[in-house]
């Protein structure tokens, strides 16, 4: 079963209504690259906007985090739902920023990822070891001990593995480490899901841009990139993605 390539963009908390202009160039590009799926996640407050402008175009939405529960007395969360019903079609859950300055667990990850289902959003699930999980020789078992505990019971999702060390840093593994990992990862995605699990896409991200991303994205059982700060740069968010060009 073939996996269609996705390139999305994380642009964390950055992004007013005057980067509109952005996502124009995104789409614009967009529809020269046939052969990858590409998704931009801006900040709450963009997504119904972003999302009519993407109508229609081969660029989808997505939220940056969601509430487990559909609705309720929780000032300041969003469902699911209400992403869903703003025009989104996925949602990054348990990316390690929230699981660091948000105390977000595996469970209440889990939580997420099931609400996103619910709704029908497509979960893109982080995992990924911290620096001395790594140096300690410890990142499979890190990134495993994430999968047991972050996972719904249906595959419905896509995985990124993001290690910790190099989100934001310029740091990046080497192809092999990150071949090792979507290797282990793809490993516990069959196990767990079956036959299913082969048609989950494994994403990677942690410091792409577009000089790296050719040697990031030919190792094998890497189905694509989540992009932070290239994805806010139009032209470098392209030029990562023509990598399936
Ligand atoms: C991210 O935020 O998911 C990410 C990978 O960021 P960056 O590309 O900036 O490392």
């Amino acid at each position: 079963m073939a996996r269609r390539p996705l390139v999305a963009g994380n642009w964390k908390m950055h992004g007013l209504q005057s980067s509109a202009g952005t996502l124009e160039k995104i789409i614009a590009g967009a529809r020269t690259l046939a052969n990858v799926a590409l998704m931009v996640c801006p900040p709450a407050t963009l997504i119904a906007r972003f999302a009519a402008i993407a109508q229609g175009s081969p660029v989808v939405v997505g939220g940056q985090d969601c509430h487990a529960l559909a609705s309720g007395a929780y000032t300041g969360d969003l469902s699911a739902e209400m992403l869903k019903d703003a025009g989104a079609a996925a949602v990054i859950v348990g990316h390690s920023e929230r699981r660091q300055y948000h105390g977000e667990t595996d469970a209440a990850v889990r939580a997420k990822a099931l609400a996103a289902q619910r709704a029908g959003l497509l979960p893109i699930v982080c995992i990924g070891e911290t620096r001395s999980e790594r140096e300690s020789g410890r990142a499979l078992a890190a990134i495993g001990d994430q999968l047991e505990g972050s996972l719904p019971d249906s595959g419905g999702l896509v995985i990124a593995y993001e290690p910790v060390w190099a989100i934001g840093t310029g740091l990046t593994p080497t192809p092999g480490d990150v071949g090792d990992a979507h290797r282990f990862i793809r490993a516990q995605l069959e196990g767990r899901y079956g036959a299913a699990g082969h048609g989950i896409r494994i994403i990677y991200g942690g410091s792409v841009n577009p000089t790296n991303a050719p040697d990031l994205l030919a190792v094998a059982d890497v189905d694509g990139a989540l992009v932070g700060g290239a994805s806010l740069k139009p032209e470098d968010f392209l030029a990562i993605a023509a990598f399936y060009r």
